[in-house]
């Protein structure tokens, strides 16, 4: 009876497919996704930005989202465990982010302070079908944008396989896109340029692809890249960094405990403005990334100057 109901279902059906569910895990991911499926459909979001999604645990609602999706769009393992080991378990269709070929990968640093070996050539490329484990890779990539014009694609052209019948307005929208966030990048390259030569201190390491793509200098992070607490060691090198004079300013995460920004600034009396790689105070939605990438580099030249007039009203 039930197979009999189906086929009726099927016949009678609208020909139009439906357009695929996508999840996408974190905000600055579902922005790249709905810049391609604008005007088919959108993404639904499984973390929200005000969460840090290192230590997830998924709530039955979203693993209800899993289920129900037809392709889940993420970062990857190193990103969130947790989340990797719940699509192990619905083996949905998945594309992760840090294994589209192309795209630009570092080491997770363990140092508090990074010095010479924060991005010292370990360079790593992914490889299609190269199958060597990924362990200790940071997972912040997408604060790259050159990353990210290299997802859009990648997204495009798996959604075009996955509904053949939206797949040239997915391929427009990547094309969009992309032009979009080339002039976005060129116009931080602009914005950033005074601040290239100021030590800066973040919360958590989750901006080496960021530091990297525009030539900051970040001096260490409280916190490393897989958001674990720091130990004593960790933050008495920091605040001797601080007091040394190394560091022009520092930056707390909204998705983090500033308590211990503050063991590491107050002594020096640095600055301390807030830098969000996720995007917790903006709008969810196509224009996230771009508003994302935009505030951060506003908050890096804004901290600097502030810890600059600070040093100079010192003297
Ligand atoms: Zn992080």
């Amino acid at each position: 009876m039930q197979r009999i109901l189906a086929l009726l279902l099927c016949v009678a059906g609208p020909l139009a497919a439906d357009p695929p569910r996508i999840v996408a895990d974190i905000a600055p991911v579902h922005s790249l996704v709905a810049m391609v499926t604008e005007g088919v459909t959108e993404p639904e979001l499984l973390i929200p930005a005000n969460a840090s999604a290192h230590d997830l645990a998924l709530k039955p609602s979203q693993a209800r989202a899993l289920t129900r999706a037809d392709l889940v769009v993420w970062v990857g393992p190193e990103l969130s465990p947790g989340l990797g080991r719940a699509l192990d378990a619905t083996a949905e269709r998945t594309l992760a982010l840090l294994r589209v070929p192309g795209t630009q990968l570092y080491p997770a640093r363990d140092a508090a302070l990074f010095g010479d070996m924060g991005l010292s050539g370990h360079v790593e490329d992914a490889h299609a079908g190269h199958d060597h484990s990924h362990d200790g890779i940071d997972p912040h990539a997408w604060l790259d944008p050159v990353n990210a014009v290299m997802w859009l694609t990648a997204l495009a052209e798996t959604l075009a396989e996955l509904d053949p019948e939206h797949a040239a307005a997915y391929r427009d929208n990547a094309v969009r896109a992309v032009a979009r966030l080339s002039v976005m990048t060129a116009r931080m390259d602009d914005q950033l340029e005074p601040a290239r030569h100021s030590g800066l201190i973040a919360f958590h390491d989750a901006f080496q692809y960021f530091e990297a793509r525009f030539g900051l200098s970040m001096v260490g992070a409280i916190t490393p890249s897989d958001g674990s607490d720091p130990g004593p060691a960790r933050l008495s090198a920091l605040r001797d960094a601080a007091r040394d004079g190394a560091v022009v300013c520092a930056f707390a995460e909204p998705q983090f405990n500033a308590g211990l920004l503050e063991a590491v600034t107050q002594e020096a009396g640095l600055p301390v403005a807030t830098l969000d790689p996720m995007g917790a105070n903006l709008t969810v939605g196509s224009d996230l990334y771009e508003a994302l990438l935009m505030q951060m580099s506003g908050a890096v030249t804004d901290c600097i100057s502030m810890g600059v007039s600070q040093a100079g009203s010192g003297e």
